[in-house]
């Protein structure tokens, strides 16, 4: 069998690699939104996409769309696909390795000579990363006619606004709203992933079955005490800024601890004056946390708030809470992931449901219909780093399993 799971595993392995080597920097891979680089990486997949028997098509955020035609007389289609940009200094797997694997199911089918009740389409989106204009989802959001034309305004580290971008990468920015998926058709949208995660691993599992998206919510918080000589100022006297966050940085942690699931992380911070010898006057920091359970993720916020702002008055020090970002988590669509579970089943694999503390384009593509997640086992996992890694085996597994899923949802639905 020219076509067993393994084969399309070294296939979609060696793939990756010459994915990983179009890259801006020649030392390390970065990709970024609406750039030539990007634009070659599109290229080579639109290519395999073609040879899996898609026709290709470009929408003017810069995704990439192959359509597998689904039996005479099919009405229904479903989405498949990741992302192809990345961070700086990426791993090859975070993206691609979702489109890669649609793709090799696509192929399988093709070899076979199989359509199935529904269409396919594997999309591979333009911007999942945010690197170039600091907001994720540029691609999935215009798929999902999320696209805030305000975005159009913003500027680049190099002063390229995007709108700029957009036209030298040959979009047409006026017809962004058209690109706009119907959802009238869809079954639905399902994403398989690198875990980014050292779960699977733990347990020794190849893939694992996402519940969710957690929600965010993001702050800064500001803490302003009194600066003075550090040689002078007896300590009964002092309004030191940073002792009073370091109390809040530990809180933090012993909070989030006391939750399954809670994930709760102070990952800036900035002192001023910044003098050694100087007693900290202003402390700016950023806390990040991640849950689930939106009700849970809001009362914790509630309580870490209260507790701030508590230990500010028994220091003497005025606390800031400002709010960044807030969005709720989303909660994959059951009937998908019950077909995912029989697909794992399947495989001889148990099911195991997981959360996931990333974001993906999934979250927006929900707007358009049900939505599931497959995530695949990483080394030690290590992501947004070029250490990440997957094995071929684990790869060969989640064909399998996204392949079995398609053949169940053609018998579950589709006509
Ligand atoms: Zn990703």
């Amino acid at each position: 069998m020219a076509y067993d799971a393994m084969t399309l595993a070294d296939v979609v392995m060696e793939r990756a690699e010459i994915l990983g080597a179009i890259s801006e920097e020649p030392q390390l891979l970065v990709r970024r939104f609406a750039t030539p680089t990007l634009r070659q990486a599109m290229d080579t997949v639109a290519g395999w996409m073609s040879d899996a028997g898609m026709n290709v098509r470009r929408d003017n955020i810069g995704n990439l769309i192959g359509r597998y035609e689904g039996v005479l007389g099919a009405t229904k289609t479903l989405l498949l696909g990741s992302h192809l940009d990345t961070v700086r200094d990426a791993g090859k797997y975070d993206g691609p390795l979702g489109v890669l694997v649609a793709v090799a199911c696509v192929e399988r089918l093709q070899q076979a000579g199989r359509r199935l009740p529904y269409a396919i389409e594997v999309a591979a989106f333009a911007d999942e990363e945010g690197l170039r204009y600091h907001t994720a989802y540029l691609g999935s959001n215009v798929v999902a006619g999320r696209f805030d034309p305000a975005y159009l305004t913003l500027v680049d580290d190099d002063g390229i606004t995007l709108i700029e971008a957009l036209r030298s990468y040959g979009g047409d920015p006026s017809a962004l709203a058209a690109d706009a998926r119907d959802s009238a058709d869809l079954l639905g949208y399902c994403e398989v992933h690198i875990e980014q995660g050292p779960v699977l691993e733990a347990l020794d599992l190849p893939v694992g079955i996402v519940s969710g998206i957690a929600g965010q919510s993001r702050f800064t918080v500001t803490w302003r005490g009194m600066a003075g000589h550090a040689g002078t100022v007896p300590m009964r006297l002092r309004r030191d800024a940073l002792c009073a966050a370091a109390e809040f940085i530990t809180l933090v942690e012993q909070v989030a601890r006391e939750h399954a699931g809670l994930v709760a992380t102070v990952g800036q911070i900035a002192v001023q004056p910044g003098a050694s010898n100087v007693i900290p006057g202003q402390v700016t920091l950023s806390l990040d946390v991640r849950h689930l359970d939106d009700g849970l993720r809001e009362q914790t916020i509630g309580q870490l708030h209260a507790q701030a702002l508590s230990i500010g008055e028994r220091r003497q020090i005025d606390v800031t809470w400002g709010v960044v970002q807030e969005h709720g988590s989303l909660l994959c669509a059951r009937e998908l992931v019950a077909l995912l579970g029989r697909a794992v089943q399947a495989q001889g694999y148990p099911i195991h449901e997981l959360p996931s503390g990333a974001g993906h384009d999934a979250v927006v593509m929900a707007e358009l219909g049900p939505v599931a997640m497959l995530f695949v086992r990483c080394k030690d996992g290590v992501s947004h780093h070029p250490a990440e890694s997957v094995a071929v085996a684990d790869v060969a597994v989640a064909i399998d399993v996204l392949q079995e899923f398609l053949e169940l949802l053609g018998r579950a639905d589709g006509r």
